[in-house]
């Protein structure tokens, strides 16, 4: 049985003591792929650095594009710079992760709407799916995403999805993914875990976003691809399938998306 980790942060420096240990557990835990997703300013150097990742490791793709938090550092000199990679290396398979954050508004919303819509036109004109962060911006999400994205069939993926059952109905008619996190694990999460019962096995994908968000029994602690598995654990349960059919099922979910290849 093997596992596909659609989106983790494992470049980072959380990582620089023992970045080699935590691969290969993904490897012993049967995650055969990860998507590491570059993220932070555009300018120190961050989207290099998940790109050298990517080249060094066969199991590893990447991913460019400025997040929500970060838009305020979005201008014409990063966005060359980031298409520039995106062009220049066969590793990068996706744009993301972009989008808005309503929760933290670490950028003003307007710059935040701006910037993922010119980040989707920039997407669409590269033919790579996108990957969409939003926090507590569902509507807006939804109508920049159509505005910007209509008749683009690459589509993306909703990352580490929290939002209504109505808005990933209207992603997965978009042509989008819906990506689910260790949040869906946590306690409290009833509602999510209601809304995921409810979407097609074939829109689905799973991710750790780690460091971020660690699943249950492992709250607390940093966060790594080998925990991949326990977040498929409750789909399988949610959805009265075998572990092994969601893995299959998200992993080549996650290939066809990406029109990546791997076993
Ligand atoms: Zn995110
Ligand atoms: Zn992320």
């Amino acid at each position: 049985m093997t596992f596909v980790d659609s989106h983790c942060h494992i470049d980072g420096p959380e990582y620089d003591d023992d970045r080699d240990e935590v691969i290969a557990r993904a490897f012993d835990a049967g995650v055969t792929t990860m998507l590491n997703v570059g993220t932070g300013d555009p300018h120190s150097g961050a989207f290099e650095r998940a790109v050298q990742l990517a080249e060094k490791h066969e199991a590893i793709y990447a991913a460019v594009g400025v997040h929500p938090h970060d838009a305020k550092l979005f201008d014409e000199a990063a966005e060359e710079r980031l298409i520039d990679l995106a062009k220049e290396s066969q590793r990068v398979v996706a744009w993301g992760e972009i989008g808005l954050d309503y929760h933290y508004d670490h950028s003003p919303r307007d710059v935040q709407q701006a910037v993922f819509a010119r980040q989707l036109r920039i997407a669409r004109r590269l033919n790579l799916p996108v990957i969409i962060h939003s926090r507590e911006a569902d509507d807006d999400t939804i109508k920049i995403i159509r505005d910007e994205l209509g008749g683009y069939d690459r589509g993306g993926v909703l990352h580490c999805f929290g939002g209504s059952l109505q808005m990933a109905r209207d992603a997965i008619d978009l042509g989008f993914y819906i990506s689910f996190a260790g949040n869906l694990t946590f306690k409290k999460a009833v509602e999510l875990r209601d809304v995921a019962r409810q979407l097609p096995l074939d829109r689905l994908l799973v991710e750790t976003d780690c460091p971020y968000l660690t699943p249950v029994p492992f709250r607390g602690k940093r966060n790594e691809p080998a925990r991949v598995a326990e977040t498929a654990k409750f789909l399988a349960e949610l959805h009265e399938r075998s572990l092994e059919e969601i893995a299959e099922v998200t992993s080549n979910n996650f290939r066809t998306l990406f029109q990546v290849e791997g076993d």
